[in-house]
């Protein structure tokens, strides 16, 4: 039994904050975890640890669903412009913070510098974007067909809701949640990824410095995610659940979320075709790949995954994409001039060699890359293969990692049966240099988002998300809002 006596007023563990937080962050106060547990945070391109974060467990989470709820009555009851005025300071603080936000975020995450401050910016921007839609959150005035009265809806903040996050945009993955919950008026518990909660906890200085009051955001990094994120879920007062990560994980957490019917938010995997046609731009369509593919060192849920090339493109692709991709520099995210940085630990990295091994296997041919360094950090070269079968992992699961998998077709309607022959439907790109026929396409395959002679779709004014099991919901775009918000209807005469 557990014994929830913790309240966060008894407990006088603040710890002072030194180059960036470590501690949790509950109701505006600094705090360790109520046993005084620690996790360490690695750098992937040293395997040295950055820092020992404080461990929440099951009673810091009450504590801070229960400063959530305290937090929102007022939180919501604040004027649209108010809150609005906030998070556009939110907005400000973070993008002067860029240099160290982005500096974090490569030392716990790994990724090059010039993505990391390429990802501070995007963060930033949910928080100018959902500052604008603050105020034009509107309802509806309609007469009942039938009866004649008038139907009114207005929108409510939905209450306190927990947000959870992955490590492969440690700042952008939150923001695209906090901004529009904050501006429908919700309170949220923040439960970042255990790989990289650094970056979330500096944001929160950034918050409190904007104003955001005590309680309205709670972050609570914890190395037992399941049980604590659990533990939140079955408190009556949560009614939405905000998920990025993996589609298992996603599964688990709208399983959990039934009992109380809580409302689902969930990004889930991916599996992104990349469709060359016979007419594409072909140097066009070779940038987009390296876009596509190789930000984040490819540990993106849209990152390309399979590349279909039409078969009088093929060898000049291949050739091209080959050049570009074994020039790109791999090495410390911090260092000047790297492309490529490690990836976030050894698994992930394992799982990436084993993708290409297996490829190997079944007659794939390696064009560059392939060979896993040996020494310090969690590197992998940027990799080509041609001649990628079907049954290959690597079409089959999310590689998550700088390997690009390109395999041939014949004609559209081959190129779209396989496209689609996936559970996951988050985003394709498609190249061509006639968009009647590129925008025919798109409407055939079940995706989400479709990228057309582009390889970059995430916009904070667009509504990202997936179909099929990449998951439920949009985030960004005015559709962002929404999540965050519950549809009251009244009826009546006047
Ligand atoms: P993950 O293992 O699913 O973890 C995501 C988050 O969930 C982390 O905070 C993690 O905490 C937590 N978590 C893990 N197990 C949990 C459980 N049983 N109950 C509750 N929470 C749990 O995913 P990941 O490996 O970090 O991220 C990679 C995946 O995210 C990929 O599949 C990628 O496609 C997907 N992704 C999707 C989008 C999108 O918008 N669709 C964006 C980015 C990434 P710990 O860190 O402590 O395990
Ligand atoms: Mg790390």
């Amino acid at each position: 039994m557990v014994n929830f006596m913790g309240s966060i007023e008894k407990r006088n563990r603040t710890v002072a904050v030194n180059e960036f937080p470590t501690a949790l962050y509950i109701n505006g106060r600094w705090i360790e975890s109520s046993e005084g547990k620690k996790f360490p945070v690695f750098n992937p391109a040293t395997e040295a640890v950055v820092a020992e974060v404080s461990d929440a467990d099951i009673v810091d989470a009450q504590c801070a669903v229960d400063a959530a709820a305290r937090a929102l009555p007022a939180w919501a009851g604040k004027s649209p412009r108010q809150r609005s005025e906030i998070l556009y300071k939110s907005f400000e603080i973070v993008s002067r913070q860029k240099e160290h936000l982005a500096r974090l975020m490569t030392l716990e995450n790994g990724k090059a510098l010039k993505d990391s401050n390429a990802e501070v910016t995007y963060a930033a921007e949910f928080l100018r974007w959902y500052a604008e839609e603050c105020v034009r959150i509107s309802g509806e005035v309609m007469q009942a067909p039938a009866s004649g009265a008038q139907i009114l809806v207005q929108y409510r903040p939905a209450g306190v809701a927990v947000l959870v996050t992955p490590w492969n945009f440690p700042a952008a993955m939150g923001t695209r949640k906090i901004a529009p919950a904050l501006a429908a008026g919700c309170s949220v518990v923040v439960k970042p990824a255990s790989e990289t909660p650094l970056t979330m906890l500096a944001l929160a200085e950034c918050f409190a410095e904007a104003g955001v009051p005590p309680g309205v955001v709670n972050i609570v990094p914890s190395s037992k995610s399941a049980s604590v994120v659990s533990h939140m879920l079955s408190d009556s007062r949560v009614r939405v659940v905000s998920f990025t990560g993996s589609t298992e994980v996603g599964r688990n957490l709208l399983r959990e979320s039934a009992h109380n019917v809580i409302n689902p938010a969930m990004e889930l995997g991916g599996n992104a075709p990349f469709i060359v046609l016979e007419d594409a731009d072909i140097d066009a369509a070779v940038e987009g790949a390296v876009v596509a593919k190789m930000r984040n060192s490819g540990e993106t849920c849209t990152a390309v995954n399979r590349i279909y090339v039409h078969d009088k493109r093929h060898d000049v692709f291949a050739e091209r994409l080959t050049s570009r991709m074994s020039a790109l520099k791999v090495g410390n995210g911090l260092d000047n001039g790297v492309d490529v940085g490690p990836l976030v630990n050894a698994g992930t990295r394992n799982k990436v060699a084993g993708f290409v091994e297996d490829a190997v296997k079944r007659g794939a041919r390696v064009l560059t890359g392939g060979q896993m360094p040996t020494g310090i950090g969690f590197f992998y070269p940027p990799t080509v293969i041609v001649g990628v079968p079907e049954d290959a992992k690597c079409v089959r699961e999310e590689i998550f990692g700088p390997v690009a998998a390109i395999q041939r077709f014949a004609d559209d309607e081959e190129v779209i049966f396989k496209a689609n022959n996936t559970e996951y439907g988050l985003v394709a790109y498609i190249y061509s240099e006639n968009l009647k026929r590129a925008l025919g396409l798109a409407n055939k395959l079940e995706f989400g988002m479709v990228g057309i002679n582009r390889g970059l779709v995430s916009d904070p004014a667009a509504p990202f998300g997936g179909m099929k099991s990449s998951g439920i919901g949009r985030e960004g775009g005015r559709e962002g809002l929404f999540e965050f918000l519950e549809p009251q209807y009244i009826s009546t005469n006047w």
